[in-house]
């Protein structure tokens, strides 16, 4: 008998040699090797005659071989088998190509199943390599897996078979409460019926079964990632003041801010802590929500605290926060790394002491030894830097703390019920007023003079320009690329000689970033140069054009994140897409961005482009790989299990009860290999 953790080479007829094609696949042991899911599935159950099957049709037959094989030789490395097999009314001709193993193997006046591509004439009937099976075995559903070189689907189903065959059964890990409640069949069932249907019935419950598992544990880890314990808040808030807030801005609400900010401030009122994400494309304008609730929070006596991933960001909304809230009392400070000891020190003891309201920050303010004496509200600026380690540190901060996540990063909707699973959403689905649509175009090297001519003309009318350069690693060999800095220097000698230009990359001081972000919001620097830095959230409505050198070389989501520096005040703005790429895909692709503003659209298109696999990268957002919920397709099952998860948590947090064991061991395999 065998057990979940039996190394395969113990299984019958795996050898030392196969047993190494199954470790390459990551496959150890016979727990690993049953949880390899077919990929798909090849009905045979639905034989037909020759007659009634129709040419050029995947069909099966049942037959007789009715003459023996003949062998051709057709040239070395080609040879061709053929036989002929007959259903009762009618002979079929087969061909098989190269496989000496198979058509050694088949004996005159046997009965087998034939399953492959048939093709008819008036007079004959012929099924180029066709699967043959014989009668007994063959007419059933088959598994069909992911073959890895010598290792065939048909090798991986019949070692998978063996295991099943002599495995005790398995040990089942949702309580039978939770099976009755979502109509779950037995954990035993689905993986022996998600190898072996007996019909497409048996499959769809394996499926459903395992994919609710799954999303059950990927979900239950998450959860306690984050701390998804609600407890009562002490920090309510008793008074609106927003009215008093609108009369503060140069500008009317739109009605998706407003709604936004009554959502929030209905949380905040309630018993319980706020926990919600604001969703809005570039531009919509979350700061304006942000600092409405922050200014309704402080007029309840309380703190507020506002984090944006990178620091020319938080002394952005440095600027224009205080702007905003300019003689209304409100004392606010910028904390960041470039911030001198000795005002750092300064700052922390005026934020115990109350004499601070609002602090701005990186996200450095959570992880640091920074301590508030009556701390309400966190607003994370998250745009899409934010991955969920992050958001853990953030939840353990306080628990009856408001939180509010921004983010601008359209993500396909099951993939934020996964990461925003617990919070409550608010969407900015409305761009403030007097917005012009971008003109976005996508051109090749050949139209740079042209471009550059666009641009200064741009300049002398007073109008200030981006230049993006895409990343340029050291260790890549570049042809035709430029980095920031060179592109910068060739430009402000040629082109643009006697403008103002600024270089803004990565690699600067964040001082030096900031003090060049600062030329350019007043207005010193004309043209910036700068790689993807800018792409996060600066805010320079004078800017109308940006141009993208290398434009194959960044993903549309990103395009889309960089485009939005422009456009951002009343005048017409030009995104230029630059790109000599020859490929037709690459080409569509960018041309999505000149076909659709909205950043929800391009994020599909961004999907469909690059498949789910990428989008969902575990280096992008943290998250475990699954092995068989499909991000984009099993959402309902994904509502399902989130609903499971937070009951199961309601009752055992910890996960202590006898029950939950299993599903204990499970999230902690899913989580091992994610970093923390
Ligand atoms: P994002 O959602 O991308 O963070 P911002 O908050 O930076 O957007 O806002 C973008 C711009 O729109 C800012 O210049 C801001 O002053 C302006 N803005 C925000 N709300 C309104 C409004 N209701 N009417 C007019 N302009 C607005
Ligand atoms: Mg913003």
């Amino acid at each position: 008998m065998l057990n979940l953790s039996s190394n395969i080479k113990f299984i019958k007829g795996v050898g030392e040699k196969r047993a190494e094609m199954f470790y390459n696949l990551g496959i150890f042991d016979v727990d690993s090797l049953i949880h390899f899911y077919p990929r798909k599935y090849e009905d045979w159950t639905k034989t037909k005659t020759v007659s009634q099957a129709q040419s050029g049709d995947n069909v099966t037959i049942r037959a007789t071989m009715i003459t023996p094989v003949k062998e051709h030789m057709i040239r070395r490395g080609l040879t061709l088998y053929k036989c002929s097999f007959s259903d009762g009314e009618d002979v079929i001709g087969v061909t098989i190509f190269n496989n000496k193993y198979l058509a050694q193997s088949l004996r005159i006046y046997e009965d087998y199943v034939l399953f492959g591509k048939i093709e008819k004439t008036f007079t004959t009937a012929t099924i180029s390599s066709p699967k043959i099976e014989k009668l007994d075995t063959g007419i059933r559903i088959h598994p069909i897996y992911p073959a890895a070189g010598k290792l065939t689907s048909n090798a991986i189903a019949k070692v998978i078979k063996t295991a099943l065959e002599n495995l005790e059964e398995i040990p089942e890990t949702l309580s039978s409460d939770i099976k009755e409640k979502y109509d779950l069949i037995s954990l035993d069932d689905a993986i022996r019926k998600i190898h072996f249907p007996q019909s497409e019935e048996d499959a769809y419950k394996a499926r459903k079964r395992l994919i609710f598992e799954e999303l059950l544990i990927l979900q239950l880890g998450l959860f306690k990632l984050k701390g998804n314990k609600k407890s009562e808040t002490a920090l309510r808030i008793y008074d609106d003041y927003t009215a008093e807030y609108e009369s503060l801005l140069p500008y009317r609400l739109t009605n998706a801010q407003s709604r936004a900010i009554r959502q929030c401030i209905d949380d905040m009122m309630g018993a319980y802590p706020m926990n919600r994400l604001l969703q809005g494309d570039v531009g919509s304008g979350k700061t304006a929500v942000a600092t409405g609730l922050i200014y309704t929070v402080i007029k309840n006596g309380y703190q507020a605290a506002l984090m944006a991933p990178t620091e020319i960001l938080a002394s952005q909304h440095y600027e224009s926060i205080s702007k905003i809230l300019r003689g209304t009392g409100i004392r606010t400070a910028l904390l960041t790394g470039s911030v001198k000891a000795k005002e750092k020190r300064q700052i922390k003891a005026q934020l115990i002491d109350g004499e601070i309201d609002l602090l701005i920050g990186t996200h450095a303010i959570i992880q640091n030894d920074v301590e508030f004496c009556r701390l309400a509200l966190v607003i994370t600026d998250e745009q899409h830097r934010f991955g969920v380690k992050q958001r853990a540190n953030l939840a353990q901060k306080g628990t009856d703390v408001h939180t509010l996540v921004m983010s601008a990063t359209p993500i396909p909707r099951t993939l934020g019920l996964i990461l925003y699973g617990d919070l409550d959403i608010s969407i900015l689905d409305e761009l403030p007023p007097g917005r012009q649509e971008i003109r976005t175009d996508v051109v090749d090297s050949r139209y740079h003079s042209r471009i550059y001519k666009f641009v200064r003309d741009a300049v002398d009318r007073g109008e200030q320009a981006y230049i993006i350069c895409p990343l340029v690693e050291e260790s890549e060999e570049v042809q035709n690329i430029k980095s920031a800095e060179q592109l910068a220097k060739e430009l402000s000698e040629t082109a643009f000689k006697g403008y103002n230009l600024g270089l803004l990359h990565g690699k600067m001081k964040a001082a030096e970033k900031d003090n060049v972000m600062r030329a350019f919001a007043g207005g010193d620097i004309q043209i910036l140069v700068a790689t993807t830095v800018v792409e996060v959230g600066v805010d320079v409505a004078n800017a109308t054009i940006m141009v993208i050198e290398n434009a194959e070389r960044f993903g549309l989501s990103q395009l889309h994140q960089l485009r939005g520096r422009i456009g951002r005040g009343n005048k017409k703005s030009y995104c230029i897409l630059i790109s000599d790429s020859q490929s037709e895909n690459t080409r569509n692709r960018l041309l999505t961005m000149k076909k659709y503003s909205d950043g929800f659209k391009i994020a599909d298109e961004d999907l469909r482009a690059r498949g789910p696999g990428d989008f969902f990268g575990e280096r992008q957002h943290g998250l475990p790989k699954l092995k068989i919920a499909d991000m984009l397709e099993d959402t309902e099952i994904l509502r399902l299990a989130q609903q499971c998860a937070s009951d199961i948590l309601k009752s055992d947090y910890n996960l202590d009860l006898p029950e939950n064991q299993g599903l204990c061991k499970s999230i902690t395999a899913m989580f091992r290999n994610t970093q923390y």
